[in-house]
């Protein structure tokens, strides 16, 4: 039995989704164990293009049970939504391949405002928010000022659970920020609409994974976002609210007792960032936008232009690190196939200094990137399989960060679909 997590190392929007579409072959079970509906997977398999906000990618596989763990911000609403959407596209979901813990805490309808109230009060000092009401769900799960997911199936304790939150949640947003407050009937809508929707899916998860880890299934942990936006070891308060380290999946799936074997960390072949923030390997300007439009970057979610880099050495370090990766999937190398040479964040200068260390996250702003400059390979790699078949260049672009990062990279993505990948 093996259990392994796909985790970002970067800022996110590595290419976990399609690496989990694609090893969720070997695996029984498929667990998401933090955030929410904040950020994007994106699919492409033999039923289509999808982008998955909350669904496990291992849905679209025959026999791969998909769960949503305890650590998920479950929103009803969103996550109805996303399910009807990907059943249009002819994949179904019952409640043998989707489930969902009831002890997931569940993101209300307010949240959502609290989240656009709170970036419209902070103007130009935003954060960046998705707006998805991933904050103050965060905030109130921790607080103990929401409801778990199972309570749905007790209306009558679920009522006055929620009439005693509502009255406090209302005196936030009426008197703190001037904006109408909600009412039992609109909550009700809520309950007989999207939650009564997704009740069948809901159960007791952790006693089914305690099974199956007892029966010798392969479980797979699939993180959202990355290590630099884990709220603990990211880059704060510029990070998203839960935890994206492969150590957080256990406690996050319903599974506490488990151990990760294999980590696979996510690395692109050249940085990303969405929204605010330190960046410090940032491009701008034409050599920006080329990148932005070679790789196709933006934002699954919002659709808000991704800001682009080289690849950078100092922040996939600390990473892996972090993430304790044991493998790595290098993604996107055929974006960078057009560029005559290749920059590397080899390096960060701060106060006169050259550091490798990633450095406390305040001191970001002030760091300056020191750039190595590969060279091209200049062809198009998107139909190579083999190691052997990739060009020398390429060869040398991916050994070097492999020398550099102090893991191995056992895959390589060249393009989007489930087989354009090198497995070395
Ligand atoms: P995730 O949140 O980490 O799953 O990443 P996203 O789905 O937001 O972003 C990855 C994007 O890159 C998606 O549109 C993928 O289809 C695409 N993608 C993933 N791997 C590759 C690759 O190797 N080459 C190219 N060209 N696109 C890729």
């Amino acid at each position: 039995m093996a259990n392994s997590a796909i985790v970002g190392i970067n800022w996110g929007d590595e290419g976990k989704g399609r690496m989990v579409d694609l090893l969720t072959e070997d695996y029984d079970v498929v667990v998401r164990f933090q955030g929410g509906g904040n950020a994007g997977h994106t699919v492409i398999n033999e039923l289509g293009r999808f982008a998955l906000h909350l669904l496990p990618s291992g849905i679209f596989r025959q026999g791969v049970v998909n769960i949503l763990g305890n650590g998920v911000a479950v929103d009803p609403e969103n996550l109805w939504t996303e399910m009807e959407d990907v059943m249009a596209k002819g994949v179904e979901l019952t409640p043998e391949n989707l489930k969902i813990s009831d002890r997931a805490s569940l993101l209300l309808p307010w949240h959502r405002d609290m989240d656009e109230l709170e970036e419209l009060r902070l103007a130009d000092k935003k954060y960046g928010s998705t707006k998805q009401g991933i904050a103050p769900f965060y905030s109130d799960k921790y607080g103990k000022k929401t409801i778990l997911a199972g309570e749905l199936f007790y209306p009558e304790e679920l009522k006055e659970h929620l009439t005693d939150l509502m009255e406090w949640k209302n005196l936030m947003l009426t008197k703190v920020y001037g904006a109408p407050g909600y009412t039992m009937d609109m909550l009700e809508k809520w309950i007989t609409g999207a939650c009564e929707k997704i009740k069948p899916y809901i159960t007791d998860t952790g006693a089914f994974l305690k099974e199956a880890q007892a029966s010798g299934k392969n479980i797979l942990f699939e993180a959202q976002l990355g290590s630099l936006r884990d709220l603990d070891y990211g880059i704060y308060p510029y990070t998203t609210s839960s935890n994206t380290m492969a150590a957080y999946a256990p406690i996050g799936s319903g599974l506490p007792s488990a151990k990760v074997n294999d980590v696979i960390g996510v690395v692109k072949a050249y940085s990303t960032c969405v929204g605010e923030g330190p960046f410090v390997c940032e491009m701008l300007g034409e050599e920006a936008e080329k990148l932005r439009e070679s790789g196709f970057e933006y934002g699954a979610k919002t659709g808000r232009p991704r800001r682009v880099g080289p690849i950078d050495i100092v922040a996939t370090r600390y990473g892996v690190e972090v993430q304790a990766a044991t493998a790595i999937a290098l993604t996107k190398l055929d974006v960078l196939s057009y560029m005559d040479r290749i920059p590397v964040c080899t390096g960060y200068l701060l106060n006169g200094e050259q550091i490798d260390r990633f450095p406390f996250p305040t001191a970001l702003k002030n760091a300056k990137p020191v750039i190595t400059y590969f060279d091209g390979w200049k062809c198009d790699i998107s139909g190579v399989r083999t190691w052997e078949e990739l060009p020398k260049a390429a060869q040398e672009y991916v050994a070097f960060i492999e020398g550099q990062i102090g893991c191995p990279i056992k895959y390589v993505s060249v393009g989007p679909e489930r087989d354009s990948i090198i497995i070395r």
